[in-house]
């Protein structure tokens, strides 16, 4: 390890925060987990817990807090559909209220800041597959929109606090990322359909299961992150992290079924508004800057998932909102 860093990570706690976590105390790092708990359980940092390099605080990141860092992880706000739309208001708090919190906080410490963007400042998209150039096509009051462009706007501030505080920041737009400790009933596709596939249930395929997303293994996807951060100097971002390789909902539920070993059916439900229909990220500028590529494909990725499912006492997970 180059050198020991006091580093921050909102939303530690929550699937993608706590593998982050997970690498961070691993390479001897000082490692500040902040987290509400809104969409996430103490059990996924609980074996860090009394390491002499981990501490846990339970914040809200919508209030400012004082903590002494080299560098911050924002990762904080509800990711699955139905936890941000649980309470839409909130997560518009979380991302933008979050991000100016945390900017305060990087621009007091000298900090450098990393933001978790996501693929859904491009909406629906209408260029395929989707360059960080691409401006996207975000309907602003749908139910999708809290989180897109409360995304969107934390983008806009880490830009305007580069531009006027020459801070040092990052941005990150991460497409659909699956793996252990995903929320089982988190609503995503890929926990649905794994937990449905095991307990025998339905597959539930909202639409006609032609629409498409490309999923990433959260283990390539901490390895960007981690690259993206202590990256080239200036290279602020955006850029596109994720697996290039594609599949529809009816593909993914068949790949489940049979890797799961379940006799599930298929079921059709009806497709939520503004889903978009088609996702595949352009990761030449990761290639290009980082030198990164995803490794783990889909068939390897989602039998560990499988595994860690099966793993896993589903009484013990509390749904976090009422809907899911
Ligand atoms: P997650 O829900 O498991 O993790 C989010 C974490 O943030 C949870 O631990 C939750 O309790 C915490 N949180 C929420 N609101 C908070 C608040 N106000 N204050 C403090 N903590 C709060 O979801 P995830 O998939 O791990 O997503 C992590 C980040 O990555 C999010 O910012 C999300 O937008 C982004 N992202 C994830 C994906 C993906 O496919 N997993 C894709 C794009 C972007
Ligand atoms: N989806 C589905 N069945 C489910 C859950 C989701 O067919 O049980 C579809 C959803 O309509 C979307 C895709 O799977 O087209 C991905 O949904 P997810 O909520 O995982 O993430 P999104 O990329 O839409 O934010």
């Amino acid at each position: 390890m180059a050198s020991k860093k006091r580093i921050l990570v909102t939303g530690g706690a929550g699937f993608l925060g706590s593998h982050l976590c997970d690498r961070l105390v691993n390479e001897g790092h000082d490692v500040i987990c902040l987290d509400n708990f809104f969409t996430s359980q103490k059990i996924n940092v609980a074996h860090l817990l009394g390491k002499p390099n981990f501490e846990l605080i339970r914040h809200d990141v919508t209030q400012p807090i004082t903590l002494e860092v080299d560098q911050i992880y924002n990762a904080a706000c509800p990711a699955a559909p139905g936890h941000y739309q649980y309470n839409p208001v909130k997560t518009m708090k979380t991302s933008v209220m979050g991000a100016i919190n945390m900017l305060g906080m990087a621009k007091r410490c000298r900090a450098r800041i990393l933001q978790f963007s996501t693929s859904e400042v491009y909406g629906d998209p209408t260029v395929h597959p989707q360059p960080e150039g691409y401006r996207g096509n975000v309907n602003p009051i749908g139910p999708r929109a809290c989180y897109d462009e409360g995304k969107r706007a934390a983008e806009t501030l880490f830009f305007d606090y580069q531009r006027m505080h020459r801070m040092d920041i990052r941005v990150v737009r991460i497409f659909n990322t699956y793996g252990p400790r995903m929320h089982p009933f988190d609503g995503r596709v890929v926990s649905n359909f794994i937990r449905q596939a095991t307990a025998g249930e339905p597959i539930t395929i909202f639409g006609d299961g032609k629409q498409s997303r490309s999923f990433c293994y959260v283990d390539d996807l901490v390895e960007v992150i981690i690259r993206m951060m202590n990256g080239p100097d200036g290279f602020h971002g955006p850029v596109n992290i994720g697996n290039p390789d594609e599949f529809t909902m009816i593909e993914l539920a068949k790949l489940v079924i049979e890797l799961s070993g379940s006799r599930s059916q298929i079921v059709n439900k009806p497709l939520p508004a503004d889903d978009p229909l088609q996702r595949q990220p352009d990761i030449a500028l990761a290639k290009k800057m980082l030198g990164w590529e995803p490794k783990v494909k889909l068939r390897q990725g989602l039998e560990k998932t499988i595994a860690y499912f099966k793993s896993v006492d589903m009484s013990q997970f509390r749904a976090p909102t009422p809907n899911y």
